[in-house]
C-alpha cells in the first residue's frame, strides 16, 4: 500500500531527511489498523522528472510485523505511476487547458522541455477524470462557474492548490488526481485479472 509522506519540501530535502528511518515512521498500521510502529523495510526506487531535477528517487517502505503487508512513503509532489512530478503536471495543464496554448508551447512551459506526446497523455487522462474531480473537491471548495467538468475542475485545484488537493485525493478518498491507470483497481490495488495488463 502506499501512503503520502508527510513531507512537504523540495526533492533536495526529500532526499536529505530520508536516511534516518524514525523520522517519518508510521505509529500504526494503515491496513490492518494495529497500534504498533512499523519496522523499517528497504527502499524502491522510482524515476522522478522535475523542474531541476531528472533522475532516481528512493522511496523508504516499512513493514508491519501483525499482517506483514508493507506500507510505502510517497512523497507528496509525485502522482503514483506517473514520472513526472506534479508541478511539471500542473503547469502543462493550466498552458493547455485554461490558457489555451498550443501542445507544443504547452510543454515547453515547465521546464525540463518534453515531447508533447507525454502531455496528450495527460490531458486524456484529466479529461476523464474531471467529473469526478469536481464532485470529490466540493469537499474542499466552492464549485467554480465553468462551461465544462475541466475548466472547472482546473479551477478548484487552483483555488485549493495542487498540492492540497492531491493530498485530500490521495490520502482521504484514495482517488488519483489523473485516475487510476488501468489494471489498478479503483483504490490503486492491482486488480486480480490483470497478470498480463502491465499499467502503463
Ligand atoms: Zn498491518
Amino acid at each position: 500500500m502506499q501512503i503520502l509522506h508527510p513531507f512537504a519540501g523540495s526533492v533536495q530535502q526529500y532526499t536529505e531527511q530520508l536516511a534516518d528511518p524514525d523520522c517519518y515512521r508510521p505509529g500504526y498500521c494503515p491496513q490492518c489498523q494495529t497500534k504498533h510502529p512499523l519496522t523499517a523495510h528497504g527502499f524502491y526506487t522510482r524515476t522522478l522528472i522535475d523542474a531541476t531535477f531528472d533522475g532516481i528517487i528512493r522511496v523508504r517502505r516499512y513493514l508491519c510485523q501483525e499482517c506483514k503487508r508493507t506500507v510505502s512513503l510517497l512523497p507528496e509532489f509525485v502522482l503514483p505511476y506517473l514520472r513526472s512530478s506534479l508541478t511539471v503536471i500542473a503547469l502543462f495543464l493550466i498552458a493547455r487547458l485554461l490558457q489555451a496554448q498550443t501542445l507544443h508551447g504547452s510543454a515547453q512551459t515547465a521546464p525540463p522541455p518534453m515531447p508533447y506526446q507525454r502531455g496528450q497523455f495527460w490531458i486524456r487522462r484529466f479529461r476523464a477524470q474531471a467529473e469526478a474531480l469536481c464532485a470529490t473537491l466540493a469537499a474542499l471548495t466552492q464549485p467554480a462557474p465553468a462551461p465544462d467538468f475541466v475548466h472547472r475542475a482546473l479551477a478548484m485545484l487552483e483555488s485549493t492548490g495542487w498540492v492540497a488537493a492531491h493530498r485530500f485525493l490521495f490520502a482521504g478518498v484514495r482517488c488519483h488526481l489523473l485516475g487510476w491507470p488501468r489494471g489498478l483497481a479503483p483504490d490503486g490495488r492491482r486488480a486480480a485479472f490483470s497478470s498480463a495488463a502491465a499499467p502503463a
